[in-house]
């Protein structure tokens, strides 16, 4: 039988990831949109937090079980920031050419050694009798001065990971970035959970 799992996105890409990393457990990934669940303010000041929050908003509204994820960039010279702030950094949400316009301009006077950044993603998963499953993915990295590569989103063409070979994460394919990101390590690490709570079910 399959059963259905309410994820808190909109974005059609992270839908067919998530159906992907789900494919075996015979799960069909539904959008809250869908169901006419509305988004709830993201006020966390943690990525966990805010993952948290929106898998409830789902599987509260819903009673099924949610998964939700919550992302952003830190940079280490900025003491952190843009952080869970990212998509509105510089001011607009969402605004990509805006926030790192600023974050270029915010690291102008910090040499590359200094330039130390990680991309985080939080994934909360709330099974359907409410048990709670919050796990989080980085990569490692830095920031660049010079945007390079059209894959991707965000900050993506600014941001060099460790261990890769210097292309900057908009340089990489689709598939290179999921077996390196944050949000594929995060989801690859919230799947055990959703195995149990479906064998459980
Ligand atoms: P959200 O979790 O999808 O709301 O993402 C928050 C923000 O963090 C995005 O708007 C981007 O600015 C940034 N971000 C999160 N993940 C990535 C990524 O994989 N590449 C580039 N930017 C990202």
């Amino acid at each position: 039988m399959t059963r259905r799992l309410v994820a808190a996105t909109a974005n059609a890409h992270k839908l067919a990831e998530i159906q992907a990393l789900l494919d075996h457990l015979d799960v069909e990934v539904v959008a809250m949109q869908a169901l006419g669940v509305p988004s709830p303010p993201e006020d966390a000041e943690t990525f966990e937090g805010n993952a948290l929050i929106k898998a409830r908003a789902c599987h509260a509204a819903t009673g099924l079980p949610a998964i939700a994820d919550d992302s952003g960039l830190e940079v280490d010279a900025l003491g952190g920031e843009p952080g869970v702030r990212s998509a509105r950094y510089a001011g607009e949400q969402g605004d990509d050419a805006a926030n790192n316009a600023k974050l270029v301009a915010a690291l102008r006077d910090v040499p590359p050694p200094r330039r130390t950044a990680r991309f985080v993603s939080a994934v909360a998963f709330v099974a359907a009798d409410g048990t709670e499953h919050v796990v989080r993915g980085t990569m490692e990295g830095h920031v660049v001065d010079r945007p390079r590569g059209g894959n991707g989103f965000g900050y993506d063409p600014y941001f060099v990971g460790d261990d890769g070979d210097g292309r900057t994460n908009a340089e990489l394919s689709p598939e290179e970035k999921n077996a390196r990101s944050h949000r594929g390590a995060a989801f690859r690490a919230i799947v055990p959970a959703l195995a149990q709570a479906f064998a459980d079910a």
